[in-house]
């Protein structure tokens, strides 16, 4: 038989088929050695065919699975996926695997068993280890050898001879959070959700957006919907962001589905990671619950797949090839013929528009479960709290109800939307931000340039040393951190224990898992926390939920911003009296009159929606718009600017013959010049539509220069 073959080189002149001669046995989807050149590569079999057009074919070298590592339906999606981003199928094929089966640095782990098969057997009497070792196997059933041999050396050995024992091997599974404790409360669906059961099943539409508030019991449907479909024998993937693998949710998940769950994140040991992808492989696991990742899950015959806060940006992937997890879904739904369900208190407004014009599914849920109030709201106005003389983080409203907290043996989680906050500049008395004259987004400080930077045009302004609106001098350019914070609270209330979550602490593996379970157990007060502690978390003492800088992510330079403030108050704030006590929610903020916080207080979704979607459609930003940007990057600034020049060429022909399908052209510096000792420049393109897109990916995966990187970004999240 012949072969056709991918060789695994991220190069796109190899991204070619190459036909080699094979054995029957030898099946498509299979990993394989094969000679290429004067080398040996590996690669994978794509398909398997009769005959060829070439003469002389060599043979493959070896084949290391017996079952293919790719299954059909991944293979198909493998041509998909490289012909929609533009990138060697050779690159695509690695996102099917756990990165160390490429370089054969793992493999199963063995351990070798014993067994008593007759247990009458007469053993002479002066034969005591031999005694010994029968009378362990009665009692205590299958043995590793191991401990059989510590204890009673070659007797072992003597008995397998005999025919007394049995020793053979078998797979061990190195298993994550395998000590983790249960929760099997089983629980009766509400009304509400039976509903929302229903709803799902019986659409017919593939994609299904479950919009409920926050701790309205969506993830009791997801695992309803996945229970019916392992019953009927199907797979189902779950994804949630990174973050949200808490230890309540994989608790829930363990107990429910046992050993048919298999866990995939990056947190994982290389040894646990493998175990577990060979398990969804194999069939013996049935659910693939990870991050934006396991939507590759080796799974066959999906029945459902489940993207929890789909809104959230980790499901865009930053590396090459940047895929966007929901296309990825989609795609496997459409194979599979099953549903894709998203959920979200806070769905993107793009998302939402969908729904809106009928091509997803809608599914609302307007309670919480129990019927327990939302957390109630206040705002505190800091630029008051400035002028009362107050220059702490902590409005008086604030510290009261943190000492209220304290002396109830409640929980507090304050929020620090850090990310945001070095950026912007803002007036400390009027609430005044600086904004780009011709684009009406926020502008960055650079620190370096000590100028201030449109990131949709490029444009530089000069740093203000007073305010234009009120002519204060209390401008705020750079912010504080987590770590501040904590120092002030410290200062405040000595005796509260205070857990902080942020970048730096959450370092290595499992980490933010357990500063997450120390704050559950109760091992802290406070926990103060940047976006991170945002999403997903069920703390039932938690009955304050202090918004630090409400405004710093409204002014983040970029035209969601508005979306992700209205995302991020919400997520938080739901954090807040999941419980038997009621929750609060002191939000603050300099801008008190702005229409998203508005919203946001409000709870009022539909509001914020109809105000935002307005919004970008006046604006034509996403998703009446498309974001382009070409990124260009090289290690010598000569290099990366001769790429640019080279790449524009082109893409200037694109837009000269197509200028009614842009609304921004142009190259310049990347906003951030330099970063990881690479210079950046960039084209920037705004579009109307999608139509051109394919043309662009061509033109950059035809430029090669192996001293500059040219790479592609859709909408991207950071602008920077
Ligand atoms: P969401 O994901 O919508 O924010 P959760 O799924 O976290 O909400 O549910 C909120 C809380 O309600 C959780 O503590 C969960 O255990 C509980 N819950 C969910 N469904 C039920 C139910 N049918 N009966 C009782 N409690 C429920
Ligand atoms: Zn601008």
């Amino acid at each position: 038989m012949i072969a056709e073959v991918i060789v695994d080189v991220a190069h796109s002149e190899v991204d070619k088929i190459f036909d080699y001669l094979c054995d029957d046995s030898v099946q498509a989807g299979c990993r394989v050695t094969v000679p290429f050149g004067r080398t040996y590569v590996a690669g994978f079999v794509m398909r398997i065919k009769p005959t060829s057009d070439f003469p002389n074919l060599k043979r493959i070298a070896k084949v290391f699975d017996e079952l293919p590592a790719i299954n059909p339906e991944c293979l198909s999606l493998t041509q998909k996926i490289a012909d929609r981003y533009h990138v060697p199928k050779a690159l695509v094929l690695r996102l099917f695997l756990p990165a160390e089966m490429r370089t054969g640095k793992v493999s199963e782990v063995y351990k070798t068993y014993a067994e008593l098969i007759d247990e009458n057997a007469q053993i002479p009497v002066r034969a005591t280890a031999q005694r010994g070792v029968v009378d362990y196997l009665k009692s205590h059933g299958k043995t590793p050898c191991s401990l059989l041999r510590e204890r009673f050396s070659s007797a072992v050995n003597a008995l397998e001879k005999k025919g007394v024992i049995q020793i053979y091997r078998e797979r061990v599974q190195r298993s994550p959070y395998g000590n983790l404790a249960l929760d099997d409360s089983a629980r009766t669906l509400t009304d509400e959700q039976q509903a929302a059961v229903q709803s799902i099943q019986t659409s017919e539409k593939t994609v299904q957006l479950l919009h409920g508030v926050t701790g309205s019991g969506k993830t009791e449907i997801y695992l309803n919907l996945i229970a019916k479909n392992l019953q009927e024998g199907k797979s189902a993937i779950f994804l949630v962001p990174e973050i949200s693998l808490t230890p309540q949710m994989l608790s829930q998940l363990r107990s429910r589905f046992g050993s048919a769950a298999a866990i995939l994140h990056s947190g994982l040991s290389v040894g646990e990671r493998f175990d577990e992808w060979w398990r969804l492989r194999s069939g013996e696991a049935k659910i693939a619950i990870g991050a934006r990742s396991a939507v590759f899950a080796p799974l066959e015959n999906l029945g459902i797949i489940v993207i929890d806060e789909e809104h959230d940006g980790s499901y865009s992937s930053e590396t090459s090839p940047r895929y966007n997890t929901f296309d990825i879904a989609r795609l496997r739904a459409e194979y599979n013929g099953c549903k894709l369900v998203l959920g979200s208190a806070t769905p993107s407004v793009e998302t939402y528009l969908h729904a809106q014009e009928g091509e997803y599914n809608l599914i609302k849920l307007t309670k919480r479960i129990n019927r327990r109030p939302m957390p109630e709201i206040t705002v505190a106005d800091m630029r008051r709290e400035v002028k009362k003389g107050n220059n702490s983080f902590f409005s008086a409203d604030l510290q009261e109800e943190l000492e209220r907290v304290l002396s109830d043996n409640n929980q507090a989680i304050l929020f620090l939307n850090r990310r945001g906050y070095s950026r912007s500049v803002i007036c400390t008395e009027c609430g005044y931000v600086a904004k780009c004259e011709s684009c009406d987004v926020a502008l960055t400080y650079h620190h370096e340039e000590k100028c201030l930077k449109c990131h949709y045009c490029g444009a530089r302004y000069r740093m203000l040393s007073a305010c234009p609106e009120c002519s204060g001098k209390r401008l705020n350019y750079t912010g504080t951190g987590t770590e501040r914070v904590v120092e002030e609270l410290n200062k405040i209330f000595p005796s509260a224990r205070i857990l902080r979550m942020d970048n730096d602490t959450v370092a290595g593996k499992e980490g933010h898992f357990k500063i997450l379970h120390a704050f559950a157990e109760g091992k802290a007060d406070i926990l103060v926390g940047t976006q991170m502690i945002a999403k997903g978390h069920d703390f039932p003492s938690v009955t304050l939920v202090g918004i630090l800088d409400a405004d710093m992510s409204l002014h983040f330079s970029d035209y969601r911003s508005g979306e992700r403030t209205f995302q991020l108050i919400t997520q938080v704030a739901g954090r807040s009296g999941r419980g038997q006590e009621k929750g609060k929610v002191v939000l603050q903020t300099y801008d008190p009159e702005n229409t998203v916080l508005r919203h946001a207080i409000a709870y009022d979704y539909e509001g914020f929606y109809q105000n935002e979607i307005s919004l970008r459609r006046a604006t034509a930003f996403p998703p009446f718009a498309l974001i382009v940007r070409v990124m260009v990057s090289a290690e010598h600034d000569q290099d990366a600017l001769e790429g640019l020049k080279k790449i524009y060429f082109p893409l200037e022909k694109l837009y000269l013959e197509n200028t009614d399908k842009f609304l921004f052209f142009n190259k310049m510096h990347s906003p951030i010049k330099r970063i990881q000792n690479r210079h950046r420049y960039q084209v920037l393109m705004r579009l109307t539509d999608a139509s051109l897109l394919p043309q662009i990916y061509a033109v950059c995966a035809e430029y090669k220069d192996k001293h500059v990187t040219v790479y592609v970004e859709e909408n991207p999240a950071n602008l920077s």
